[in-house]
């Protein structure tokens, strides 16, 4: 079951130390649903009412993840599969229950944010919230503007017409046949941006998240990962 020492209860809501909390409740300070413990080893679930010095500790600290996200890794908590999923690289490390704040493709890379807050999640996904998301990708063949033009009017994915998207050529390579291509949307339809691409007749070869909003991956490389501070956490919300 999910009863657990009272000392981690206290250390995993971010008030303190585990060793700290011991001293805590050794002392005298620690309530649990209104009765003062001293017990070290008493056990007791999340949904007990667990007061430091008169004050409930934060059930549910708030966890805000800027994740580089490799490609060959699934958006998701769990995979049936048992492949590669982006919460592993949090396991041992994290001890809340974080989820991805939308979905980048198994053949994606890019930033990824992953966080506890529900509201946040549900705010950066609507689509009246228009944050921009910044792509590059690498397209087979080469791109004609005739095809940028299109993407910036909005076309027709699943049976939707796209929002103008910002589009700038960042390769044109005929050697090796291929371009590269910087995208900016703010919508989130499945597989958008290859199927933007698609309906304009390109192939995505590869596919990067460089932005969403305001962050980039600055300082990051494929797998790495850091805590959002406190101004970016502000500023998203
Ligand atoms: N658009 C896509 O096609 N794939 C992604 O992973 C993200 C946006």
């Amino acid at each position: 079951n999910s009863k657990q020492r009272l000392q981690k209860l206290i250390a995993n809501a971010g008030v303190t130390s585990r060793r700290k909390a011991e001293d805590l409740i050794t002392a005298g300070r620690v309530r649990v649903n209104g009765k003062v413990i001293r017990e070290l080893g008493s056990k007791f679930t999340p949904h007990d009412l667990i007061e430091v010095d008169g004050l409930p500790i934060e059930r549910d600290p708030k966890i805000y993840i800027l994740f580089y996200k490799p490609r060959g890794v699934i958006t998701a908590v769990s995979d049936d599969k048992k492949r590669p999923v982006v919460t592993d690289y949090f396991k041992d490390i994290i001890n809340a229950r974080i989820y991805p704040v939308g979905r980048l493709d198994y053949d994606t890379s890019g930033l990824l944010i992953l966080t506890n807050d529900g509201d946040l999640t549900n705010r950066l996904l609507h689509p009246s919230h228009q944050v921009d998301k910044v792509y590059v990708a690498k397209l087979q063949g080469l791109v004609e503007s005739k095809a940028l033009e299109k993407l910036r009017h909005g076309v027709v994915v699943h049976h939707k017409k796209t929002a103008p998207a910002k589009t700038e050529i960042l390769t044109r390579d005929p050697k090796r046949q291929i371009s590269i291509v910087r995208i900016t949307i703010h919508e989130g339809m499945n597989h958008q941006v290859k199927e933007m691409f698609h309906t304009v007749g390109y192939d995505v070869l590869k596919l990067k998240r460089e932005q969403v909003s305001f962050l980039n991956l600055a300082g990051l490389t494929s797998g790495e990962w850091r805590f959002l501070n406190q101004k970016e956490i502000i500023t998203l919300k």
